[in-house]
């Protein structure tokens, strides 16, 4: 790909609406490249992103995309959503048209040392882990997070220097396509792997392969860290990394995290790491797994144990995820808007070992949510339901013998566990569904509980 941007035609496909297509057009004009977005959305759908590229000198096409802006340009930048078969990135092909991703231009140009971070969960939790050791403890030069969480880091270029370190979250869609640029990071982390996204890469065998990028072009002094306590991931990593001659396997002994160095053909462990003495403010089995993979990356860059320990410890949590937001009356009030499906919900319900008021429901996307009602029925004093899903929900625990009603508003599934709340109850907002059905989006639900769990009664 060009390094000389000044005049070229370059198509920015798919503006998105988190920042990786404002960062790439952004980051090409202030190159002096002839920009076109373009998006199949319209313009009123794409306002908050359109606003961030006001100032610039860019064409638009809104709405629909035109053959024409992938043939008769000089480069196309996809947005990592877009599935290659794509019939204007067909196109782009056919007319000779090079393809590239905003995460491509960050990597080829950056200096710094990387550590990249992808998984089918827990990602964005350990990459903000390891942003928050690094940033809170001593060592050389600065910390930039980035990549498929918060903002794009293109911008940043120029003041990203040798020394610094990059860490970032990759999706598959992002690594279906770095080895174009043949890059992996200097760290590479894989937290787990189960079958997600198969409507994009087709099948789990492209999906695995899309993750196995992570370390495809690795050098010799790489680190390659990944889960290893579960016997079906072991297989699948086993498949991952075999022509990988040593890999950081990290887990929990009890609660304690722990990593050992293991050498591919033999069980042979020459090198194991303890971290005792780990306090969280976050909670759950998977958060202190997500520790086990931060801590590990630290020791890779060589921070000292006791440090990065001691900085974990204030890890705030991410917005939206198992976030403690309030306690009032001696109630701790959890946000998790984000688990919009089942199996994020049961995570964060197992996650506490006290009693619960758990706040569930929301639109419908189809899931079963019959294990999460159950399991809801067991573990929760009450269960308020909400949204498309709400009744189907009280149904279901109360069959199972637990205590539910559904509520109109999330005002009131609040205030109604509130009045039930003991000290030392835990209520939580873990819907299990979407929000679409009363909210624009999970944040907007996180922020109005967090309000409510903060206004005293
Ligand atoms: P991602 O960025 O990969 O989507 P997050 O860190 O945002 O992952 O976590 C999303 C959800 O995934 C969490 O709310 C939790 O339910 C679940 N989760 C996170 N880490 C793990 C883990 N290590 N194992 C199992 N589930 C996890």
């Amino acid at each position: 790909m060009t390094s000389d941007w000044s005049g070229k035609r370059v198509t920015v496909m798919g503006l998105g609406r988190f920042g990786g297509g404002i960062g790439a057009v952004r980051w090409l004009a202030t190159q002096g490249a002839e920009v076109l977005v373009t998006d199949r959305a319209p313009a009123d759908r794409l306002r908050d992103a359109l606003s961030r590229i006001a100032d610039l000198d860019v064409r638009l096409r809104l709405g629909r995309h035109e053959e024409r802006d992938f043939r008769d340009t000089d480069a196309v930048v996809v947005n990592p959503a877009v599935p290659d078969d794509n019939p204007f990135l067909a196109a782009a092909r056919d007319a000779g048209v090079p393809i590239t991703t905003e995460i491509n231009l960050f990597v080829e140009r950056c200096r710094a040392r990387t550590v990249g971070i992808t998984g089918s969960v827990g990602k964005s939790t350990v990459t903000a882990m390891v942003g928050h050791i690094l940033q809170n403890t001593p060592h050389p030069g600065h910390t930039w997070v980035g990549g498929n969480l918060g903002r794009s880091l293109l911008e940043a270029l120029d003041e990203i220097a040798p020394g610094d370190t990059v860490v970032l979250e990759l999706s598959s869609f992002q690594l279906a396509r770095t080895p174009a640029v043949r890059w992996s990071p200097r760290v590479a982390v894989l937290t787990n792997i189960s079958p997600n996204h198969l409507d994009w890469h087709g099948t789990f065998a492209a999906y695995l392969a899309a993750k196995m990028n992570i370390v495809r072009y690795q050098d010799p002094a790489r680190d390659a860290i990944v889960a290893g306590d579960d016997p079906d991931l072991r297989r699948h990593f086993d498949l991952i990394f075999g022509d990988i001659a040593g890999i950081w396997r990290y887990g929990l002994d009890g609660d304690v995290p722990r990593a050992q160095m293991q050498t591919l053909g033999s069980d042979c462990d020459n090198r194991r790491l303890r971290w005792q003495g780990l306090s969280l403010a976050v909670p759950g089995r998977h958060n202190r797994e997500n520790a086990a993979a931060a801590l590990t990356v630290a020791h890779c860059l060589d921070i000292p144990p006791d440090d990065a320990v001691a900085a974990l410890a204030t890890f705030p949590g991410l917005p939206h995820r198992l976030q403690r937001v309030a306690e009032i009356d001696g109630v701790a009030y959890y946000n998790d808007s984000k688990a919009t499906t089942p199996a994020a919900a049961i995570t964060a319900i197992n996650s506490f070992d006290g009693p619960l008021l758990l706040i569930l429901g929301g639109y419908d996307k189809g899931s079963d949510l019959t294990p999460v009602a159950e399991l809801a029925a067991r573990r929760t004093r009450f269960t308020a339901c909400l949204g498309n899903t709400g009744a189907g929900l009280v149904a279901t625990i109360r069959n199972a013998g637990g205590s539910a009603e559904i509520f109109d508003t999330l005002a009131d599934a609040v205030a109604a566990c509130r009045e039930r709340a003991e000290a030392g109850d835990v209520v939580l907002l873990s819907p299990a569904c979407a929000s679409w059905d009363m909210f624009d989006d999970y944040r907007a639900r996180g922020d109005q509980f967090t309000q409510l769990a903060r206004t005293p009664r």
